[in-house]
């Protein structure tokens, strides 16, 4: 049987990010994922700098041979409303492809890992768990997305929650027709439903094209995602070449998933910790990864549940600010949308600056391993 201090199912930014951080301090890590890398991830692969900064990458460094599109600024409106463009200065986002992403994060990790091996059955035998007869471990991590089977084990009701669904395809443009893609590179498009429960995004990242649509309306999904694409047909997109492909996730609430067990953590999707205003979920995935490790370094070696509770203090201090303090009465929407997204100064301020890029708020300190 192959054994290792920690075990972490799943390679994607969290996975991979933990798997990094644990290495680097001295720690005997082995990662396990369904999928071959390079492999697609469902994503629109929007990301801010605040990703890049947290991962210690440099633009330049991973722009070297994978697609990095810089994003300078943004036209919101409703779907059929009239548009507000900002534009910034710097660089407030980059487009990325997740096969691309993720496959590097994978590789720069150095650890030792078995891809297309899911994860089925976790038993704990002699105080430690055994991973499909096969694989023995002091401590699980669960990275294994919405469905992770960690979180299945930690007793989530999977089904029973209250998603996010989205959908999104991406295309490379076909050469010859890139000129005439009517979607910039350096100005990404939303365009939010009437109920702002959710937007459809246009993202055009170099010859690719990424577009799709999410939201937390999941009774009144399909009519809006028709709506998205009788939009996309009337800007001349290639709508018949685009094959849309859905997947489900899960914003942080503070009484959400169970996050911590006796020996086992969850991070990233698997924990539910995506934005509740913008859907973002590779910057709550890796400053997860980094916290859970902190706090897995901080235990000793010593992994019951009550020395693994500060991972769940650390994560309800970084995203319990993101919760709503109250909700908004279902009439007041309409209005309030309105006077939202026809207001410059409102756009950039509260919906962009605040809600989608984060700007007011600090990075989250790195501990050194
Ligand atoms: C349509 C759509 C668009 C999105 N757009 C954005 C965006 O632009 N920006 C953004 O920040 N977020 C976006 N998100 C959210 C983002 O994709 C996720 O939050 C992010 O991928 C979470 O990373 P993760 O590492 O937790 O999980 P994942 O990236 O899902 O990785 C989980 C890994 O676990 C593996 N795995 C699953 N089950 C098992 C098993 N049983 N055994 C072993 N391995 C397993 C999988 O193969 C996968 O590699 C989007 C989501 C959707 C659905």
């Amino acid at each position: 049987m192959e054994s290792c201090e920690v075990l972490i199912v799943g390679g994607g930014p969290a996975g991979s990010t933990c798997a990094r951080q644990l290495q680097r301090a001295g720690v005997d890590v082995l990662l396990l994922d369904s999928r071959l890398f390079p492999r697609e991830k469902t994503c629109a692969g929007w990301i801010t700098p605040a990703v890049l900064a947290l991962l210690e990458l440099a633009p330049d460094e991973y722009g070297d041979g994978r697609l990095l599109q810089e994003i300078r600024g943004f036209r919101t409106s409703f779907m059929h409303g009239a548009e507000i463009v900002t534009r910034y200065d710097d660089i407030v986002s980059y487009g990325i492809r997740r096969l691309e992403f993720d496959h590097f994060l994978l590789e720069r990790s150095g650890v030792r890992r078995i891809v297309g091996a899911p994860v089925r059955v976790l038993e704990q035998r002699d105080g430690c768990w055994v991973v499909d007869g096969r694989y023995r471990a002091r401590l699980i991590v669960g990275a294994g997305g919405h469905f992770c089977p960690v979180a299945r084990l930690l007793g989530a009701k999977i089904g029973a929650e209250r998603i996010i669904v989205a959908q999104s395809a991406e295309v490379a443009l076909e050469s010859g027709s890139e000129r005439d893609c009517p979607i910039r590179g350096e100005l990404a498009e939303l365009l939010f439903s009437r109920d702002l429960q959710g937007y459809g995004w246009l993202l055009r990242k170099g010859s690719f094209l990424n577009v799709g649509f999410g939201s937390m309306n999941r009774v009144d999904f399909v009519r809006q995602m028709a709506e998205f694409r009788t939009l996309l047909a009337r800007r001349a997109l290639p709508v018949a070449t685009l094959r849309f492909r859905g997947h489900p996730y899960l914003t942080y609430q503070r009484d959400g998933r169970r996050r911590v067990g006796d020996a086992l953590l969850l991070i990233g999707d698997s924990a539910g910790l995506a934005s509740p205003q913008s859907g973002e979920g590779i910057l709550p995935a890796v400053e997860s990864a980094l916290l859970a490790a902190e706090t897995i370094l901080g235990a000793g070696g010593e992994y019951q549940r009550e020395n693994l509770e500060p991972y769940e203090e650390r994560l309800s201090r970084r995203f319990g600010c993101r919760e709503l303090p109250f909700p908004i009465p279902f009439r007041l929407v309409p209005p309030l949308g309105a006077a939202l997204l026809s207001s410059p100064t409102l756009v950039r301020h509260l919906l962009l600056n605040r809600c989608f890029l984060r700007r007011n708020q600090r990075t989250l300190p790195r501990e050194s391993p």
